[in-house]
């Protein structure tokens, strides 16, 4: 695109020096050096079988060796449900070990994960399973069985422990040699994950995601805010969104490192997290910043090496009062699911309110001439949409950068701010709601003749979802839970 500004004003640094650790010579293809996630997450484990990695409630510290096992005993479960590298699999629960354990086990495989929210009903995982047409699901809600097995007969629906799948298998496996299970030999350019994501138009679509775009992804940020095998991340993030898997799972295995799991958000459970296990890390979208703020323990936060916030605006007000109320300067990054990380804050040097910083190690930025929308390219961004030629057009520019779809300004000195969005979409809680899809389920309503849905500034939510809704002539008005519901 003719005309574009590329990393920034003339005279700043170049958009990625800020972040490389000092005394690191670093080139962009460094962060794909080790090929797969795989290739390297079974390195670090076959190192230190012994360190503890995850911490989930109901386990415990499970140790290296023990989810090598587990993630190997799960890729056996998938390949005794017929499923084979490149095949596609629906994944869906809560975060625990039986989550992690089948999306790493399909990624040892070699296939294809599809994460799926699991608030979905049936219309959304309909709609996904006609979409991804996953070979196999391994699912914790007990209505999403009936649901897929609907929507395609031939998808093999499982439970969340999908490992012991392998021991239910009897002669099902037994094809040959041929059809032997095979761990780690996924190529870098394979698919990896599937990441349904949406803009106004229509319904979501799946952004092809390859094992080097995550490791790429993962690698950035590692990089960046100095991510080392002594760190401990609080991770209460769902994981089947990029800011909780690709982030905060793939990072902390790619590190070395260790999490504490914990299943849905509060301020006390995460503080209590920090303090039972010595954390240094917390990644939240600003929701949760807004009620850590406002709990009487905020100033706990101060015991982190480093608190990341993304997935949507942090308010600058927000930002300034937890310095002042738990005195942590909270570093501020900006990602999307087609590109895992883009943008974010220095670890060292002024972590700015309002702004996201400069594109992380390998990736590089522009605004386009006219629009400024932000454009990037770099090792992490995804390939395309599962199926969706023209989508995949339109995402690029001619010249084959990504268009994020948000719209940018740099600062004198460089720092990115997003200032806007191209696409209509409300974000609330950091979760993206789409004004399209609950304006389609309220129209069902057959006492309403019009709807328009917007999204409204809210210092809690960042953004809440309003209805205005016209009645049809002489209807009796429905009350505000039945509309709800
Ligand atoms: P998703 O693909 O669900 O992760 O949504 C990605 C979108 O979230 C981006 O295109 C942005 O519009 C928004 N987003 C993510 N991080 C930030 C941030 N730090 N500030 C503003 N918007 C953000």
């Amino acid at each position: 695109m003719a005309g574009a500004s590329e990393a920034g004003p003339a005279g700043a640094a170049p958009g990625w020096a800020p972040h490389v650790p000092d005394g690191v010579a670093f080139e962009p293809a460094d962060l794909v050096s080790e090929g797969t996630l795989v290739a390297a997450w079974t390195a670090r484990w076959r190192a230190e079988p012994d360190r503890p990695v995850l911490h989930i409630a109901a386990e415990g510290w499970i140790d290296a060796a023990t989810l090598d096992a587990a993630t190997a005993a799960a890729a056996a479960g998938w390949h005794a449900l017929g499923v084979r590298a490149g095949d596609r699999v629906l994944v869906s629960g809560p975060n625990g070990l039986a989550l992690v354990a089948a999306h790493v086990g399909a990624l040892r495989l070699g296939a294809v994960v599809v994460p799926a929210n699991g608030a979905y009903r049936e219309p959304e995982v309909t709609h996904l399973v006609h979409d991804a047409r996953p070979r196999a699901a391994a699912v914790a809600d007990a209505a999403w069985p009936a649901w897929i097995t609907a929507a395609d007969p031939a998808c093999a629906v499982h439970g969340l422990d999908v490992g012991v799948a392998a021991g239910d298998a009897g002669d099902a496996a037994a094809g040959g040699a041929a059809d032997a299970l095979v761990l780690d030999a996924a190529a870098p350019g394979d698919a990896a994950v599937i990441g349904y994501t949406s803009g106004t138009t229509g319904a979501p679509k799946g952004a092809v995601l390859s094992h080097a775009n995550l490791l790429a992804g993962a690698a950035s940020v590692r990089l960046a805010w100095r991510w080392t095998p002594a760190d401990r991340l609080v991770l209460c993030l769902p994981m089947f969104h990029m800011h909780g898997l690709g982030v905060g799972l793939h990072g902390t295995l790619l590190a070395g490192a260790s999490a504490v799991l914990l299943d849905g958000f509060s301020p006390d459970a995460v503080l209590d997290a920090v303090a039972a296990h010595d954390a240094t890390l917390f990644f939240g979208v600003p929701t949760m910043y807004h009620r850590l703020a406002a709990s009487p323990r905020a100033g706990e936060l101060a015991r982190l090496r480093l608190c990341v916030s993304g997935s949507a605006p942090l308010p600058a007000e927000l930002h300034e009062r937890l310095g002042a109320v738990a005195g942590v300067r909270v570093l501020e990054r900006y990602g999307m699911t087609e590109t895992v990380m883009l943008v974010s804050n220095p670890y060292d040097g002024e972590r700015r309110a309002g702004s996201v910083g400069f594109a992380l190690p390998g990736v590089e930025l522009r605004l386009a001439a006219g629009t400024d929308e932000i454009e990037v390219r770099g090792p992490n961004v995804f390939a395309g949409y599962l199926d969706r030629p023209g989508a995949t057009a339109d995402a690029f520019s001619a010249d084959g950068w990504f268009r994020t779809g948000d719209l940018g300004a740099f600062d004198p000195d460089g720092y990115l701010r997003i200032v806007g969005r191209a696409k209509d979409l409300i974000i609330s809680g950091g979760f993206n709601v789409y004004p399209r899809e609950v304006e389609d389920a309220l129209a069902e309503h057959p006492a309403l003749a019009e709807v328009a849905v917007v999204g409204r500034p809210s210092g809690e939510w960042g953004e809440e979802v309003v209805a205005h809704v016209v009645l049809v002539l002489g209807a009796e008005a429905p009350s505000l839970d039945e509309l709800r519901a």
